[in-house]
């Protein structure tokens, strides 16, 4: 035989108006349901569910049967959501333990949908046996967020699968390792997210009895703040006949997954989930490297069209200047234009001195001229006026004249 004591408790908290958790203990299966829904829907879905699984349970004591108990609490929520439009996408969770029947006795066995929990108890030490069904759990899982960020996760809450709504109420469904004096703790998140696991280990083991420990829990749950529905029972097993094999060191391991098969390895993340979340991954990250790409692309070519735009200012001129000896032609602005330094691109043979002295004077301000060619000519022409005016003898005046009857004659 496997046999349990047991005490529960269920309190409103102190926020909310009404209580929608519900709870049942037979000898045979304990219940917890967890209801969500306007006008007062969540209330009915949960004790529904309550009610729907230990009937199909008793008339179908097997794992399959406690599969097909969901099922049914599943529908039974829907139809009655249809017959009564305002209670439409009223929902609930349900985490069970029953003793199912087996060739060595009765097998504790958990089954479990939503983010309601149970937890072993043994020597002081408690561990969570049943995984979450909602977002942050499932990016665990997936390995995508380890479990102490998705415990202040903000998409905790955010519910995967419940009872209520069509292809989201599959459950885990597992069998236990269990002692005599072991205790299992079924609960509604109003307990689990107002008490630490420390403080829900002590509370909840020996000295203190059954009583005491559910007291306790919902003193303490109502103490943090009691700002959900508050749902405990606890049970304490005198005898167990049947046990899941014990695959590593005992009970007080951290992690679900280290005794009992892990409820992941029996029920992968549902597709919707599964398939969302890396597809919100890609885009984002796809849409950042587009993004960037972008503001890249046109910041060099806004940087680069500059750049060509001032070169080609600085570079498009062409002057006479002196070197200091010779009249030299360069090509840049002349005195330079931002770092762009005028640069000599070609030498002539004619000194400086030997230009008319006005035409030295331009060369000192500079002469432009639009390319190496006019420079150049206009360079021998400069010269060849002083030859003429150094061949006539004469000064400027002069020498005009003389290039005037020269071309008049
Ligand atoms: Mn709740």
């Amino acid at each position: 035989m496997t046999t349990w004591r047991y005490a529960a408790s269920s309190d409103v908290g102190l926020v909310r108006e009404i209580n929608e958790d519900s709870f049942l203990v037979t000898p045979d299966i304990a219940i917890v349901a967890d209801g969500m829904g306007g006008h007062a829907a969540g209330e009915i879905a949960s004790a529904i569910a309550v009610e729907v699984v230990a009937n199909v349970f008793t008339v179908e004591p097997t794992a399959s049967g406690l599969r097909d108990a969901v099922a049914a609490a599943n529908d039974a929520i829907r139809d009655d959501a249809l017959a009564h439009p305002e209670r439409a996408g009223m929902g609930t969770t349900v985490v069970a333990v029953a003793l199912v029947p087996t060739s060595q006795g009765l097998l504790p066995t958990v089954i479990n949908v939503g983010d309601s929990r149970a937890y072993q108890l043994r020597d002081g030490a408690m561990r969570q046996i049943t995984l979450d069904h909602s977002v942050a759990e499932e990016w665990v899982r997936q390995g995508r967020l380890s479990p102490e960020e998705a415990a202040v996760h903000p998409r905790r809450h955010q519910l995967t699968r419940t009872l209520g709504v069509e292809g989201l109420s599959e459950p885990d469904v597992f069998p236990l390792a269990l002692e005599p004096g072991d205790r299992l703790l079924l609960c509604s998140d109003g307990l689990s997210n107002e008490v630490s696991d420390d403080e829900m280990a002590s509370l909840a083991s020996s000295p203190y009895s059954l009583e005491e420990a559910t007291a306790n829990l919902v003193a303490m749950a109502n103490h943090h703040g009691g700002r959900d529905n508050i749902t405990v029972v606890l049970l304490e097993f005198d005898e167990v006949s049947a046990s899941a094999p014990v695959s590593t060191t005992g009970v007080v391991a951290v992690t679900p997954m280290d005794v009992t098969p892990a409820p992941a390895a029996v029920q992968p993340a549902p597709e919707i989930t599964s398939a969302a979340v890396p597809r919100t991954a890609r885009r984002r990250t796809k849409r950042f490297t587009w993004r960037t790409a972008l503001f890249l692309i046109t910041l060099f070519a806004v940087l680069g069209s500059t750049f060509f735009v001032l070169r080609w200012y600085a570079n498009s001129n062409y002057y006479l200047a002196s070197n200091g000896t010779t009249v030299t032609i360069y090509q840049g602005q002349p005195g330079g234009f931002l770092w762009f330094k005028p640069k000599e691109v070609q030498g002539t043979t004619y000194l400086v001195t030997q230009l008319r002295p006005g035409d030295q004077q331009s060369l000192a301000l500079t002469i432009s001229e639009a390319s190496v060619e006019d420079a150049i000519s206009y360079a021998t022409y400069l010269h060849n006026q002083w030859v003429i005016e150094q061949t006539n003898g004469g000064g400027t005046t002069t020498t005009t004249s003389s290039t005037t009857t020269t071309a008049a004659g």
